[in-house]
C-alpha cells in the first residue's frame, strides 16, 4: 500500500478519497486554487499544495502543476477523483514519467475508451451488443444525413469526445436534422475542441443502466452489478439507485458478463463503469441492451454500489494502484438491500435549473448512520462559487427493500437544511416521492413528462410561516432586551435594532414582510401570559417558543410542538421547515410609510414611560442609527434611533415628560 497519494480534484469527490486514505493510514495531500485556500478537502489533507488561479484552466486543469506537487511533498500516487484530469491518457502518461503510479487504467485503455465512436468499434468486435448507428470516420453532412435516414428517425447525434451531455441532438425528421448538425459539431467543438459525431437510433423509452466493473494487473476482472440512472434532466443524472428496480436476473448476468468482457477487451485495470442502455418499450429484456460508452474512471454514483455490496470502492482502488489483487471474487461478491443517491444541487427549479451561487449560511446535512450517508465537499460558511460545479452534496441512502430506501430518502431530504442558496431539495423530494417513481415505471423521459408534478410551485407563507417569524423577531428582540439589561449603559436600543416595528397601540405591533414580490402585513398581539398571538391576513395563530441559540426555533403553535431552522442575514430571514424553506425580507415600516408618506416619518413610544433624554434639536440633521431620544420604561434605559438619515422636524417633548405608549416622540422627514 502506498504511504502517500495526492488528489487531484477538489469538492465531495476529494473528500471521499481522503476519508478512505485515512482510515487506511495512507497520507494525504491536497492541490488547490485560489478560490479553494479554505476548501473543506484542503482542511483534511495532511498537506496541501496551492496550484493556481480559480479558474480550473489555471489550477486543476493543469497536469505539469499537479505533478509538481506530487514531487514537491513525496506522493507515491496520484488519485484523479473524476472530471479533470481523470480521463486524460496524457495525464496518465506523464505521472508513469514523472515516477507516480495514476490511480487509474493504464492509458491504452483510457484512449480506447476516450471517443465513442472508436469504443463502439472495439466492442462490436469484443461481441458486446451497441446501438445500431453511424460511428464511421466519413463526416461529411450529405452522408451523415443519408445514415440518419437509414438508421431511421429519431435518431441522436452525440460528439465521439462528448461527455456531460454536451454535443448531444435529437433529431425527430429529416428536415431538422442538417442544423441539428450543425449544433451539435459547434457545441462539440467548442467543449472538446473536436467536432467529429456519431449517430444512434434514438431509443424512445430507455433506461440507462450501467455496470460497475473492477479489474486488477493480475488478470483478474469483475462486475459490482448495476447502477439505474434513468433519472436525468438534459442527459445528465439527478436520482441514482441500485440495483435497477425489476432487474430480471438473467438480464443483471448477461449484463455483467458484457461489462466484463468491455473491459478485459481494452486491458483495464481499476475501477470503471460501462454504461448501457436499455430498450424498456416493452419491459427489461435481457436482449435489449446496447453498449453507450465506458467511463475509465470512478464515477459520481459509486457510493450505492458500496452500500449494496458492502465495499469500499476507492479502496479497491488504491489496493490495485498498488499491485495487490482484487480483494473479492465474483462469487463472493452479493447485492444486499437497496441503495439511492440524489445529487444536491445549488440551483433554482423554478428558474430552469440555473445555478445559485453564494455563501452557505446554513448547511445542517441530516445526521449520518448505517442508512444515510451524505459525501459533500461544503461546510457551512462555506460559498458557492461560479468556479465550479454546484453541486452541495450527495445524500446516499440505503435499506432492505427499494420503497423503504425511498421513504428515507424523503426522510433524509428533509432535514437537510440549506439557506443562502437556492437548492433543488424540494424538487427531490417529490421526486422520490412520485407514485410513477415508487412504481418503478422509470425511462429517461421520466422529469419531462412529469415536470409539472416535480418542480415546486412557489407557495405564498402560510400564517404559520408568518408566526415562525414573528416569534423569531419578538424572541430575537426579547433576548437584546435582557443583553441590554444586562450591560445597563448600552446606548443601542433594541428597538432601534430590530428593524420592522412599528411602535404603535397598546399591546401592538406590527410586522410587514416581503414575500418575493408581495408586502404580507402581520400584527403581533402580546397576550398577557407571554404568547403570541399572529395575524397573518388569513387567519390568526397563538405561539410561543424558545431560540435554542444554534439558529433552531423550537415553538409551540395552538399547541402543536414544531422545530424550524432560522436564518438571520440582514434584513432577510429564512425559515426551514422538514423539506420546506421560505425566504422573507422583514421591511422596515418607518421607511415603508416614508415612501408613501413622501418622506415624512414619525417614531412612537413603545410602550408608557419618561423622556430621559433629548439628544437632538429640531432641524437637526442625523444619519441613520443616530441617537435621538432616550426614553426610560419598565425600569429601563431604551435609545429611540433614527431609522433613516434625514432631518428632524417636531421634538414635542422635553427630558423628563411622561410620555403614554404611541405617542408621537418626534417627526423624521427621511431623505431617499
Ligand atoms: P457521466 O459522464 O456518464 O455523466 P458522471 O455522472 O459520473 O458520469 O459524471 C458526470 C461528469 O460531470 C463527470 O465526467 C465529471 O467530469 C463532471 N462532474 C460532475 N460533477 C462534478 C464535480 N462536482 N466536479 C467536477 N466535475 C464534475
Ligand atoms: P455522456 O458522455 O454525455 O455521458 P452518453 O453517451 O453516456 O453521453 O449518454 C448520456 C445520456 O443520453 C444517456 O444516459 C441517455 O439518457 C441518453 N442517450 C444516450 N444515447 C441514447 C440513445 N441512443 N437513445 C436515447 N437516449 C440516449
Ligand atoms: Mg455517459
Amino acid at each position: 500500500m502506498f504511504r502517500k497519494i495526492l488528489i487531484a480534484n477538489r469538492g465531495e469527490i476529494a473528500c471521499r478519497v481522503i476519508r478512505t486514505a485515512k482510515r487506511l493510514g495512507v497520507a494525504t495531500v491536497a492541490v488547490y486554487s485560489d478560490a479553494d485556500a479554505k476548501a473543506r478537502h484542503v482542511a483534511m489533507a495532511d498537506e496541501a499544495v496551492h496550484i493556481g488561479g480559480a479558474a480550473v484552466r489555471d489550477s486543476y486543469l493543469v497536469a505539469e502543476r499537479v505533478i509538481n506537487a506530487a514531487k514537491l511533498t513525496g506522493a507515491q500516487a496520484i488519485h484523479p477523483g473524476y472530471g479533470f484530469l481523470s480521463e486524460n491518457s496524457g495525464f496518465a502518461k506523464a505521472c508513469a514519467e514523472a515516477g507516480l503510479v495514476f490511480i487509474g487504467p493504464p492509458p491504452s485503455a483510457i484512449e480506447a475508451m476516450g471517443l465513442k465512436g472508436a469504443a463502439k468499434a472495439l466492442m462490436e468486435k469484443a461481441k458486446v451488443p451497441v446501438v445500431p448507428g453511424y460511428h464511421g470516420d466519413d463526416q461529411s453532412p450529405e452522408l451523415l444525413a443519408k445514415e440518419a435516414e437509414r438508421i431511421g428517425y429519431p435518431v441522436l447525434i452525440k460528439a465521439v469526445a462528448g461527455g456531460g451531455g454536451k454535443g448531444m441532438r435529437r433529431v425527430d425528421a429529416p428536415k431538422d436534422f442538417a442544423a441539428a448538425l450543425a449544433g451539435a459539431q459547434r457545441e462539440a467543438a467548442n467543449a472538446f475542441g473536436d467536432d467529429k459525431v456519431l449517430l444512434e437510433k434514438y431509443l424512445v423509452k430507455p433506461r440507462h443502466i450501467e455496470i460497475q466493473v473492477f479489474a486488477d494487473s493480475h488478470g483478474n476482472a469483475v462486475h459490482l452489478f448495476e447502477r439505474d440512472c434513468s433519472v436525468q434532466r438534459r442527459h445528465q443524472k439527478v436520482l441514482e439507485e441500485a440495483p435497477a428496480p425489476d432487474m430480471p436476473p438473467a438480464m443483471r448476468s448477461a449484463m455483467g458478463e458484457a461489462a466484463v468482457a468491455a473491459a478485459k477487451a481494452i486491458g483495464y485495470v481499476g475501477a470503471g463503469t460501462v454504461e448501457f442502455i436499455a430498450d424498456v418499450s416493452e419491459g427489461l429484456k435481457p436482449d435489449r441492451f446496447y453498449f453507450m460508452e465506458m467511463n475509465t474512471r470512478l464515477q459520481v454514483e459509486h457510493p450505492v454500489t458500496e452500500m449494496i455490496t458492502g465495499q469500499d470502492l476507492v479502496e479497491w482502488q488504491l489496493r490495485v494502484a498498488s499491485g495487490e489483487r482484487l480483494p473479492l471474487a465474483q462469487k463472493d461478491l452479493v447485492i444486499d438491500g437497496h441503495a439511492v443517491e440524489a445529487r444536491i444541487y445549488a440551483e433554482d427549479p423554478q428558474k430552469n435549473f440555473l445555478p445559485s451561487v453564494g455563501t452557505l449560511h446554513r448547511l445542517r446535512p441530516p445526521a449520518e448512520d448505517a442508512h444515510v450517508r451524505v459525501d459533500t465537499g461544503v461546510r457551512e460558511g462555506d460559498a458557492v462559487t461560479p468556479y465550479y460545479d454546484p453541486m452541495i452534496a450527495k445524500l446516499i441512502v440505503w435499506d432492505r427493500d427499494r420503497l423503504s430506501a425511498l421513504r428515507r430518502m424523503r426522510q433524509a431530504l428533509a432535514e437537510y437544511q440549506v439557506a443562502g442558496v437556492a437548492t433543488n431539495t424540494a424538487f427531490l423530494i417529490a421526486l422520490a416521492g412520485h407514485p410513477a417513481f415508487m412504481a418503478g415505471d422509470l425511462d429517461t423521459g421520466f422529469i419531462e413528462r412529469f415536470r409539472a408534478d416535480l418542480i415546486p410551485t412557489p407557495q405564498p407563507a402560510s400564517t404559520m410561516i408568518l408566526a415562525l417569524v414573528a416569534l423569531a423577531v419578538t424572541l430575537e428582540r426579547r433576548e437584546a432586551v435582557a443583553r441590554q439589561s444586562a450591560q445597563s449603559g448600552d446606548p443601542w436600543s433594541p428597538w432601534a435594532a430590530v428593524n420592522g416595528w412599528r411602535m404603535n397601540d397598546q399591546g401592538w405591533d406590527e410586522l410587514i414582510l416581503r414575500d418575493r414580490d408581495s408586502d404580507i402585513h402581520c400584527r403581533i398581539e402580546y397576550l398577557p401570559d407571554g404568547d403570541l398571538r399572529v395575524h397573518g391576513p388569513e387567519s390568526s395563530l397563538v405561539v410561543q417558543g424558545n431560540l435554542d441559540g444554534d439558529g433552531g426555533l423550537d415553538a409551540v403553535i395552538e399547541g402543536r410542538r414544531l422545530r424550524a431552522g432560522i436564518v438571520r442575514q440582514n434584513d432577510d430571514i429564512v425559515v426551514l421547515l422538514p423539506g420546506e424553506s421560505h425566504r422573507l425580507t422583514i421591511i422596515d415600516p418607518r421607511a415603508a410609510g416614508d415612501a408613501e408618506e413622501g418622506g415624512g416619518g414619525q417614531l412612537t413610544a413603545p410602550m408608557p414611560g419618561k423622556v430621559v433624554q433629548v439628544l437632538v434639536t429640531e432641524g437637526a440633521k442625523v444619519e441613520k442609527g443616530q441617537p435621538l431620544l432616550i426614553l426610560e420604561a419598565m425600569k429601563m434605559e431604551h435609545t429611540i434611533s433614527a431609522p433613516a438619515r434625514g432631518t428632524v422636524t417636531k421634538l414635542p417633548f422635553l427630558a423628563g415628560d411622561q410620555v403614554a405608549e404611541g405617542a408621537v416622540l418626534l417627526n423624521l422627514e427621511t431623505e431617499d
